[in-house]
């Protein structure tokens, strides 16, 4: 599942010389469950081993373990599992961390002080440790270069897979690094649930790795806080076998500073990652304090910031919360007895000067109120009292980190009434559970209406698709864009002409419709995608061919629709070779003529021939109805293609009419269902796809 990894630096990088990773399902959580929930690092020669582990006091047996075993040499592996902390139970607990270090070594081959055990999920439950120690021959087996797998496997609650890898020069040679990190609630500075494995071939080491790897960790892992609750079970471990070759790295050297370096990179994009993914989070929130005369002090000012509740959750809704960032900062003064005094205080939200010399600064408000619409959102407080700044990195406070936490273990108690299969499980799990029966499969999502147009709509449908993405399942965005090319064409002073639902478009026209498919909305949904963990590309038709089309003629009597075009062939194989290596097209319908013109096509159409072309198992209408409506106009929430042809005409008409040809085309090429959902309401798509109560209209 190489190809469907969410970090920006997973690419095709070699892993490092002589390391080797797997994952498999041991059934953790659950007995027989398909997810993958075990992963192994393992090199193939002695490594030197280091670690910064919690400081929490009510430690994981595991972390307690590792603990007594790090700094060391001879390393081989890292066992982890997702599900199951092994945290807060007992002496049975030892024990059984003790099995599974023994299990992973005796199928290595090596001795269990070896192997360094991580164990992350729910609290105070025993580990189902046969399930564990039976799959650890099977875990070995399947030892091979996939990272991502292994990162997959010890996600709890995350959204994204986390893995970053690194290259770079020591004493002549290349050393390679990669790491794979989870972490998403129970996330503050010292650690939070978060695990991050680093294996490099480096040759250094274990006090040299250990100094090293300590203020890497401080700088980066150490500065996010999602919920201000500190786990019981983080671990940062790096393994350093010396493959790469090259002389020692020797403790101050130049290479020293060097591997620091790259492990200070490494854990700050992983921390970022962590910090974007806190659980229900829909921001990225990053504090800066300045004008502090001590380090430290900074730091804990800015984690003081960033993890207030109350700013937190006025962030999510929007607001700048700027007078509780200041309470924050205050609060934390005063409570620590500081000896500062913050009136010279200024603030910046989002590069705009909001407080100075005491008072609110004259800013523009709905300047300020659009910034805050941002997936990233920046805070600066500068105390003008000396030299030294720190950063922390947060996120906000949503519902959803509520119902996450909330139903963690089973939920409130009226929670009870829903179905069995959800009852004890947390909603993104779940969900995820569902959507396993998609992975790997296609999906077409024609995207258009209100959702393309409204912001808080937009942002759901591009946090959907990323959703879906990671969870394997692999999208296909095709977009229309009706009102902006008419308000486009309205500035230029042109009107807009229809003739049967398709706009009559002459060659000032389909200029403007490329200008506006391709160059405005198309890359505007790209990067909101991106910017939200996603890996999209935008491809018009035109790039490799991807729709080929000629005009299309006029019906005897009709008026002639000028560059509105037919498509003729579809460059699935294009789409082929962005998907399988883990990209989601967005695809702007202008089609390519053989003559070299554009045309404009309707996005409907569009989406049904790639649906049909590229073996799409689903095709998804986001549209502004509920659904298809049946004559009174109550939805029909499921319908057979026959039953759909034989209304075309009769009370289907219009934009729906021609959408309903795009589906039942579709539908005769192969793909399986096809979905008309409201878009006007968000995480539509999902609910459709990933609950037993569909929300729009499934035609199969
Ligand atoms: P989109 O932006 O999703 O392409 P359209 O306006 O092109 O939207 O198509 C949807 C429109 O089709 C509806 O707003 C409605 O006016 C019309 N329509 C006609 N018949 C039906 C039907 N049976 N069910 C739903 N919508 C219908
Ligand atoms: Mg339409």
């Amino acid at each position: 599942m190489k190809e469907e990894s969410k970090s920006s630096a997973a690419k095709s990088f070699t892993p490092p010389l002589g390391f080797k990773f797997a994952a498999v399902a041991a059934g953790v959580r659950e007995a027989g469950a398909a997810r993958r929930d075990l992963a192994l690092v393992a090199s193939e020669m002695p490594a030197s081993g280091a670690g910064v582990l919690t400081v929490n006091r009510m430690r994981a047996a595991p972390v307690n373990r590792a603990a007594g075993l790090l700094p060391a040499a001879g390393i081989r592996a890292i066992v982890a599992n997702s599900g199951n902390a092994n945290a807060l139970t007992g002496a049975a607990g030892i024990a059984d961390d003790r099995a599974m270090a023994e299990a992973v070594g005796k199928a290595l081959g090596v001795g269990a002080e070896a192997v360094v055990t991580a164990s992350t999920g729910a609290i105070g439950v025993r580990l189902p440790i046969e399930r564990i120690t039976a799959a650890a021959p099977a875990l070995v087996a399947a030892l091979g270069d996939d990272v991502v797998g292994a990162a997959e496997a010890i996600r709890t609650t995350d959204l994204r897979t986390k893995v970053a890898f690194r290259e770079f020069d020591i004493g002549g040679k290349t050393a390679r690094f990669a790491a794979i990190a989870k972490g998403s609630g129970m996330i503050h500075p010292q650690m939070a649930t978060m695990f991050c494995f680093i294996a490099t071939d480096a040759k250094v080491a274990p006090e040299v790795l250990q100094a090293a790897l300590a203020p890497a960790v401080e700088e980066t892992f150490n500065t996010i806080t999602v919920d201000g609750d500190m786990s019981t079970n983080d671990c940062v471990i790096a393994l350093a076998n010396g493959a790469a070759g090259g002389p020692l790295i020797e403790r101050g050297s130049p290479s020293a500073a060097k591997l620091q370096a790259a492990l200070t990179g490494i854990c700050a994009e992983l921390a970022r990652a962590i910090a974007a993914d806190g659980e229900g989070a829909t921001k990225l929130l990053v504090v800066d304090v300045a004008g502090v005369p001590d380090r430290a002090v900074a730091g804990d000012l800015a984690r003081a910031v960033a993890g207030g509740s109350l700013v937190k959750a006025g962030l999510f809704g929007g607001d700048p919360s700027w007078g509780r960032i200041l309470a924050a900062l205050g609060a934390r003064i005063g409570a620590r007895g500081l000896a500062l005094d913050p009136a010279g205080v200024t603030l910046d939200i989002q590069g705009i000067r909001v407080f100075e010399r005491g008072g609110v600064a004259a800013f523009d408000k709905d300047d300020l109120n659009g910034r805050m619409q941002k997936a990233e959102i920046a805070v600066r407080l500068d105390l003008g009292l000396g030299k030294e700044s720190a950063r922390a990195l947060g996120c906000d406070l949503s519902y959803d980190y509520v119902k996450i936490n909330a139903e963690y273990y089973g939920g409130p108690k009226q929670a009870t009434a829903r179905p069995a299969v959800g009852a004890n499980r947390p909603l993104v799990v779940e969900a995820l559970s569902y959507i396993r029966k998609f992975g790997g499969k296609r999906a077409v999502i024609k995207y258009g209406g209100a959702a393309m147009v409204d912001p808080a709509l937009k942002r759901s449908f591009a946090e959907e698709v990323v959703l879906l993405q990671s969870a394997g399942l692999r999208p296909v965005i095709v977009h229309g864009g009706g009102p902006e090319i008419t308000k486009t064409l309205e500035k230029m002073g042109r009107k807009s002409e229809f003739a049967d639902g398709q706009r009559i478009t002459g060659a000032e026209e389909v200029r403007v419709v490329e200008m506006v498919l391709t160059g405005r909305i198309n890359t505007e949904i790209v990067g909101l995608i991106n910017t939200l963990g996603g890996n999209a590309i935008g491809l018009s038709g035109k790039d490799g061919r991807l729709l080929m089309a000629h005009k299309l003629q006029p019906e005897p009597g009709k008026p002639d629709l000028g560059f509105v075009g037919e498509i003729e062939a579809v460059n699935a194989s294009l789409l082929d070779l962005f998907l399988d290596k883990g990209y989601m097209p967005v695809i702007s319908p202008v089609g390519f003529g053989v003559d070299g013109a554009s045309y404009n096509i309707n996005a409907d159409v569009a989406a049904g021939e790639i649906a049909a072309a590229c073996g799409a198992e689903r095709l998804i209408f986001l549209t502004d109805v509920a659904g298809l409506l049946d004559e009174q106009g109550n939805l029909v929430s499921e319908i057979r293609a026959a039953d759909l042809e034989a209304r075309l005409g009769k009370t289907i008409k219009g934009g729906m009419h021609v959408k309903a040809q795009a589906v039942l085309h579709a539908l005769a090429s192969g793909v399986r269902a096809v979905h008309i959902v409201d878009g006007r309401a968000p995480h539509s798509v999902v609910a459709e796809l990933f609950t037993d109560r569909g929300v729009g209209t499934l035609v199969t």
